[in-house]
């Protein structure tokens, strides 16, 4: 039932991508002179002044690896929004019918990127609970879109969506099922990678962003069948994984016991924040969650308790404005000092 050229646009199923130099010659040469860079060298303190591998091959070499994977079921974006970008792109053709499903609320982005590439979005809200129903369930199989974000662990929310729900959206639903695990690092549930073989329509994001420590670097990873990961890499701008990304990303995932030790100093804190906030009297809820943050509900205030944090120094995300999320602020766990210094802050909150 699921056919992936239906769902490519069929101006990109024809186009012809472009060959770079470092697609058209791979490796090393004495005298290379074929991409106009500078082979006197870089200005500044380090050599960059080669183009990175377009393909990325040490670093999808590792990350196949570390996650159980073949390589060419691994794309690797300038962040994870430029995936979420290119799989608009990918299926959706502008200022046409087709359309992306969002179930809100939830991050901000997936809207973003249709309103850039003028692609009508469809939205289907979760439960009270943040979670999806028989009934959404079933409204996402009578969709007519082209593709669902699902995000799980959810942003704002922070809690997993139920997984039984998340299959029979993959089992029945005739477009791509992207599953935003940027934070699955946090979450006590396996990741959808581990499923990749069983649904052809399953797409998978995750970043270095949150629990690598990573941000600044902009680097994503997107899973998918290598027939997809193909169409996503025909699409891409040629470099779009910088040489220094490149290498830091290598360093970064041969330090293994120092990522471990990064997630398990915020799942305490994350614990830590979750026992005490509820003790405040300006705490009416503490949503559960499976992030690196939580969503709490204030009373009797939320903006009040917003402004009177930033007037402490404390910035946190207002998500007041959010569909179901009325008097809800999103609280990042921070280190065991800022978490403190934010229990303090509240506790003193006149
Ligand atoms: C933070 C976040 C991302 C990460 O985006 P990057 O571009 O990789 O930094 C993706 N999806 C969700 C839901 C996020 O919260």
């Amino acid at each position: 039932m699921f056919d992936l050229e239906f769902l490519i646009r069929p101006n990109i199923r024809a186009m012809k991508p472009y060959s770079s130099a470092r697609d058209e010659f791979q490796g090393e040469a004495q005298v290379m002179l074929d991409a106009n860079e500078n082979s006197l060298g870089s200005t500044g303190p380090a050599q960059f002044n080669r183009y990175p591998d377009p393909s990325q091959r040490a670093v999808k070499a590792e990350l196949a690896q570390l996650k159980g994977v073949g390589p060419a079921q691994i794309f690797l974006g300038n962040g994870s929004d430029e995936a979420i970008d290119l799989l608009v792109r990918l299926t959706c053709t502008p200022g046409g019918p087709d359309s992306i499903l969002l179930l809100p609320p939830t991050y901000g982005m997936y809207e973003v990127a249709a309103n850039l590439n003028d692609v009508r979005i469809e939205r289907l809200p979760l439960t009270a609970d943040f979670q999806l129903s028989p009934e959404i369930v079933a409204g996402v199989l009578a969709s007519q879109a082209r593709l669902v974000f699902l995000c799980s662990p959810n942003n704002p929310t922070g809690n997993l969506l139920h997984a039984a729900a998340i299959e029979e959206i993959l089992r029945g639903f005739p477009g791509l099922v992207v599953v935003d695990e940027a934070y699955a690092d946090f979450a006590a549930a396996p990741s959808w990678t581990t499923r990749l073989a069983e649904f052809p329509n399953l797409v998978v994001l995750q970043t270095f962003s949150k629990a690598w420590g990573l941000a600044g670097l902009r680097l994503g990873m997107a899973f998918a069948s290598p027939e997809l990961i193909g169409y996503l890499n025909k699409i891409k701008p040629p470099y779009n994984i910088s040489a220094a990304t490149q290498q830091h990303a290598l360093a970064a995932l041969a330090a293994a016991p120092h990522f471990e030790e990064l997630r398990q100093q915020l799942l305490t804190g994350r614990d830590w924040l979750a026992a005490r906030l509820p003790e405040l009297p300006l705490v009416a809820e503490v949503f559960p969650s499976d992030a690196n943050f939580l969503l709490v509900r204030f009373r009797p205030d939320a903006t009040a308790v917003y402004d009177y944090l930033l007037s402490r120094g404390i910035v946190v995300r207002n998500r007041t404005t959010q569909p179901g999320c009325a008097g809800t602020l999103r609280l990042t766990v921070g280190s065991p000092a800022e978490n403190e210094q934010l229990l303090a802050a509240l506790g003193e909150f006149r």
